[in-house]
């Protein structure tokens, strides 16, 4: 038998299974997307009471088994961010973020950065529901496609390296192009290029403001990233028009 696996996780996603058993999706710093079963857990004299619901960062010791499913065997609290239960909007948020790792991320390959930038982002919505908002959001997704080595190109145009007019976005390119590469992109005005930049540069806390315009199309970039060069759809942010 494999010696159990002592590990830090964030529970992305909890699920009912049979009487009293839920399946856990967690998320690991060292060993990635990780799925386990908690036996017993709903019953109300449970050792595991209400700590493998979504969002919590717990320490676990699991168990190999036969099947896919690791066994969970313990699990201490170390943040419930309960913050985030007190708003519809962090809530949502919450689960946005935790469904782009679980897509993004669905190996066992180990991203201790995606991990930390899970933890950090979670503890924000929690501490300020004002984070809870689609710049935000989308700072995240980007660090996101940087974490999954994806991110677009936009110091200059992923064409042809023109450093001016950058006034479109081509996820087949893989970035931001320029006025004469322009035929297969979208056009991107000066306000959401400035987005993108800043949202990536900047910690998660200092997401850059900007309008619902350059918000769509900074999304809008994201998306078609995700879906050209990972083969990821991300869960619509914002209504696309
Ligand atoms: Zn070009």
């Amino acid at each position: 038998m494999s010696p159990p696996l002592k590990t830090e996780a964030i529970v992305l996603r909890s699920i009912r299974y049979g009487e009293a058993d839920r399946i856990v999706q967690l998320y690991t710093p060292h060993h990635g997307r990780i799925g386990a079963i908690a036996k017993g857990v709903r019953r109300s004299r449970s050792r595991f009471g209400a700590r493998l619901e979504p969002f919590f960062h717990v320490a676990v010791v699991l168990h190999q088994g036969r099947g896919d499913l690791f066994t969970v065997t313990s699990v201490h609290t170390l943040a419930a961010h309960a913050g985030l239960r007190d708003h519809g909007a962090t809530l949502d948020a919450a689960a946005r973020v935790c469904d782009a790792v679980a897509r993004v991320f669905e190996t066992s390959d180990p991203h201790p950065e995606v991990f930390l930038l899970l933890c950090n982002e979670l503890a924000l919505l929690s501490a300020d529901a004002a984070h809870a908002q689609p710049a935000n959001g989308l700072a995240f997704r980007l660090k996101l496609l940087l974490a999954a080595g994806i991110v677009p190109q936009l110091g200059a145009c992923a064409a042809c390296g023109e450093t001016e007019h950058l006034q479109g976005f081509s996820a087949a390119a893989g970035g931001v192009v320029c006025a004469s590469c322009e035929a297969a992109a979208f056009a991107l005005d000066e306000e959401s290029y400035r987005f993108l930049v800043a949202a990536l540069g900047r910690p998660l806390a200092r997401a850059p403001a900007a309008s619902e315009r350059a918000l769509r199309q900074a999304e809008r970039a994201i998306t078609e990233t995700a879906e050209h060069h990972a083969q990821v759809r991300l869960r619509p942010m914002m209504r696309q028009t």
